[in-house]
C-alpha cells in the first residue's frame, strides 16, 4: 500500500534496522522500543489485520517469533509476543505485524488489562465463540 510505513520500509524507501529477511518476512527493531531489542516481525505482503492475513504467513511469523525470542533471551529474562489487532486493540500501523518484546526481571511492568468478572454469562460468551468457530 502506497501510504503504509511498513510497506515503505520493506521497499527500502524508509530505513530500518533489519535483523532478519526471508522471501515472505522481514524483522526489524521498533524505533520506540518497550525495551532494547524490541523487534517487529512483518510480512512483506500487506495485510491490514490478523483476519485478512494468510494463515501460512502467520505460521511463518510464529516460527520466527520463537527464533527471535531465543535470540533476545541471550540478553533478557523473558519475552512478550504480541499482535495488536485493529485500532480498538491499539494497532497503530495497519500492516499486520507481531512484536517480540524483551523483558527484564528488574523491570517487571505488566500489560495492565483489567480483571473483570462474568455476571452468569460465561456460557453465553463460550457459545458465541463456539458457534463462530463451526
Ligand atoms: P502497533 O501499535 O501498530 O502494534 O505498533 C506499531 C509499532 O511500530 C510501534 O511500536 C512503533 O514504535 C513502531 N513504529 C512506528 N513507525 C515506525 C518506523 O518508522 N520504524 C520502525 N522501525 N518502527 C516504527
Ligand atoms: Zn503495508
Amino acid at each position: 500500500m502506497s501510504d503504509c510505513i511498513f510497506c515503505k520500509i520493506i521497499q527500502g524507501e524508509i530505513p530500518s534496522t533489519k535483523v532478519f529477511e526471508s522471501k515472505d518476512l522481514v524483522a526489524f527493531l521498533d524505533i520506540m522500543p518497550a525495551n532494547k531489542g524490541h523487534t517487529l516481525i512483518v510480512p512483506k505482503k500487506h495485510f491490514d489485520d490478523l483476519e485478512s492475513a494468510d494463515p501460512k504467513i502467520l505460521a511463518e511469523m510464529t516460527k520466527l517469533a520463537q527464533k527471535i525470542s531465543k535470540a533476545v533471551l541471550e540478553f533478557c529474562d523473558g519475552t512478550n509476543i504480541v499482535i495488536n489487532n485493529k485500532p480498538a486493540a491499539g494497532q497503530i500501523i495497519n500492516h499486520m505485524h507481531m512484536h517480540v518484546i524483551p523483558r527484564h526481571s528488574e523491570n517487571n511492568f505488566k500489560f495492565d488489562w483489567p480483571h473483570r468478572k462474568y455476571e452468569d454469562d460465561i456460557n453465553l460468551y463460550s457459545e458465541k465463540i463456539k458457534k463462530s468457530l463451526q
